[in-house]
């Protein structure tokens, strides 16, 4: 995921420069069919826009656009007269060109033919939010943490806006599947040298373990013969192990002695 910076400094949001403590990511969509997440940067930075997110995210690339800890203007007021705006990161993501909207439908949206779009879409939105959640200590499984614009507007907490159900549906992909990738992207994200040394350990006793194949009988019966293979000291011969350079000089020296 490529990330840069456009903070939106003509904004009346930036002006504002409210900040908040995060305590989830807010996704939405923009309900507009433009792909570039630029377009939004050059609209949105000046006075009067009434609105501000913390990111545009593209099928290329994503764009910060406030602080992540600055009060963004991108839930309105909820039925309970709370607002995400004071808990929730937020990130609008770009939808492909080619639809247009009746009554907050999407027409004219060809699924078959925005599949790669929207998975590189999705990509980014999934890896933004792991980061995101990574950064501040979030857990997107957690109720209310990682939500769409339209499960803010059932929690009380976003004005009555569909987004992104109206779209990501339409490829198959649930929120609560979202979640789950947004979490399974934290795990992978968190691997240190000791798991990596760890799993490393592990794959390679697992290999010493595996049984030659009967191909190589004769040269493995050969090998012993001369001595050229002799085992691990706990006679163990690991022939579908790796070989280290010490044991490669090691047998040379032993052949070369015959
Ligand atoms: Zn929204």
């Amino acid at each position: 995921m490529e990330l840069e910076q456009q903070f939106l400094t003509d904004n009346d949001c930036y002006q504002a420069g409210r900040t908040i403590t995060p305590k989830g990511v807010m996704v939405h969509s923009t309900g507009v069919a433009q792909p570039d997440p630029e377009v939004f940067v050059r609209r949105w930075n000046r006075s009067g826009v009434e609105k501000c997110v913390h990111a545009f995210a593209g099928r290329e690339r994503v764009i910060q656009t406030l602080p992540w800890t600055m009060r963004g203007w991108h839930a309105g007021t909820g039925t309970s007269g709370r607002s995400a705006n004071n808990t929730h990161i937020s990130f609008e993501c770009c939808e492909p060109a080619g639809h247009t909207y009746q009554g907050g439908e999407m027409v004219g949206y060809h699924v078959e033919a925005n599949r790669p779009y929207f998975e590189d879409l999705y990509r980014n939105a999934v890896r933004l939010t792991a980061m995101l959640c990574g950064q501040f200590g979030l857990d997107p499984l957690k109720p209310g943490v990682v939500i769409c614009h339209a499960e803010g507007y059932d929690l009380g907490i976003a004005s009555n806006h569909g987004d992104v159900l109206q779209w990501w549906p339409r490829h198959g992909v649930t929120m609560d599947r979202f979640r789950q990738d947004v979490a399974l992207t934290m795990e992978d994200d968190t691997m240190t040298q000791e798991r990596f040394n760890e799993l490393m350990d592990g794959y390679l006793a697992q290999r010493a373990g595996l049984a030659p194949g009967g191909w190589s009988a004769p040269a493995r019966a050969w090998a012993e013969e001369q001595g050229i293979v002799s085992g691990d000291g706990d006679g163990r011969r690991r022939y579908c192990s790796f070989t280290t350079r010490e044991e490669t000089v090691q047998m040379l020296y032993q052949l070369n002695q015959k």
